[in-house]
């Protein structure tokens, strides 16, 4: 039997919540809440449920929430999608940008991705014979020198992979990087796929750099959203693809055969838990506290905090404390402070370690209290 993807073990994420389940240690690892989502949304897909949505959804999605996907995305991006041949509805941003990676990426074809990246890109390019070419970024501030992109592109590259806000390092594009972007390949065959799963978890004012702002880009774009981190419900897996029809066309045709359709009764709970706008708008607000609250707790730990601009993650130093590596340091940290983080080399292909691990603050405040008590400690 020939393994497929011979580097790969077992995510990251499933070892360090075993471990942390394991232990009795408090959770800052895996990134979801420990808190439940809205008793509202549970109300609406119980209604659902009653109500006889218990069977397959059409194949790209309930067209009520591809219509509500597109007036959000008109509202906030002003970019306008046809919900009937643009929007398709996925098994969470997981399949999306699986199956979005597959409906371009040829045997030999190149795709830059940059590190640390989240941890499905590589392997599903791997998979489809595709050949990964990473930008390493450094911390602090993690940004994009596209100088470098420029000279990573040749003839066979077919994609480019964009996360912002980013996971691991809660770093965010700004427009003078789309732009540069789009100076580089304005000229050129090359499609974006735009990770944009933590779209409204941006803080301090920022505005989230959508790549449907930017008609020349969206054209040869798919960008790949979640449910799950903006209404608290990662167990639900439910995201979508937004992508031109030429695009949509041939991502349908493999997400048919990859999945066919998705959970129809949470489909139809969100698209009526969505037409209250107001939400993602206070999901900014709501998370920024969490931020600050963590931030100001870390003050009085031996970590030294890196920013961050989105997403529900915290990066840190932990060279104050141990100059061991990044994936020993988080199992003292369990053994010792009872508390489980993430190593970031992991994301990085080489396993470059700058001693940062990344702590997830979508936690209530007690958990979040607790925790930096005993981080103090170490
Ligand atoms: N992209 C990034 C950057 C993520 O952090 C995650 C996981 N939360 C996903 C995609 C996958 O999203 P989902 O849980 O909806 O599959
Ligand atoms: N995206 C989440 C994280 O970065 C976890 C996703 C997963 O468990 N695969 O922690």
């Amino acid at each position: 039997f020939i393994s497929k993807l011979p580097q790969v073990g077992t995510t990251i994420f499933t070892t360090m919540s075993a471990l942390a389940a394991e232990t009795g240690a408090i959770n800052l690892s895996q990134g979801y809440p420990d808190y439940d989502c809205p008793p509202e949304l549970t109300e609406m897909v119980n209604n659902a449920l009653k109500s006889g949505h218990n069977q397959y959804a059409p194949m790209a999605g309930v067209m009520a929430l591809r219509e509500q996907i597109a007036i959000k995305t008109e509202r906030l991006y002003g970019a306008t999608y046809n919900p009937d041949n643009e929007i398709t509805i996925t098994a969470g941003g997981t399949q999306a940008l699986f199956t979005a990676i597959s409906t371009v990426v040829n045997p030999n074809d190149e795709v830059i991705i940059f590190e640390p990246a989240y941890d499905s890109y590589a392997p599903a390019i791997r998979l489809m014979g595709g050949v990964v070419k990473s930008l390493s970024l450094e911390p602090p501030d993690y940004s994009i020198n596209w100088e470098m992109v420029k000279r990573l592109i040749s003839n066979r590259t077919k994609m480019i992979i964009l996360n912002t806000p980013h996971n691991p390092t809660a770093t965010i594009l700004r427009k003078e990087d789309i732009q540069q972007l789009y100076s580089i390949i304005k000229n050129q065959d090359i499609f974006i796929l735009s990770d944009e799963v933590y779209e409204h978890l941006i803080y301090d004012g920022e505005t989230h750099e959508s790549i449907a702002r930017y008609p020349e880009l969206r054209d040869r774009s798919f960008i790949v959203a979640s449910f799950g981190k903006p209404l608290h419900a990662t167990g639900w897996k439910i995201g979508y693809c937004i992508a031109p029809e030429y695009m949509t066309k041939e991502f349908r045709k493999i997400h048919q055969y990859q999945v066919f359709s998705v959970n129809t009764p949470m489909q139809y709970g969100i698209t009526e838990f969505i037409k209250n706008e107001q939400y993602f708008t206070d999901l900014a607000s709501f998370f920024q506290q969490k931020r600050d609250h963590f931030r100001q707790g870390l003050e009085e730990t031996r970590f030294k905090m890196l920013p961050c601009y989105g997403s529900y993650f915290q990066s840190v130093y932990y060279d104050a404390i141990s100059t061991e590596k990044d994936t020993e340091f988080v199992q003292r940290l369990i053994k010792e402070a009872g508390v489980a983080a993430i190593p970031t080399s992991v994301f990085y292909s080489k396993g470059t370690d700058f001693n940062v691990i990344r702590f997830c603050f979508a936690k209530t405040q007690e958990t979040l209290d607790k925790a930096v008590e005993r981080l103090m400690r170490i």
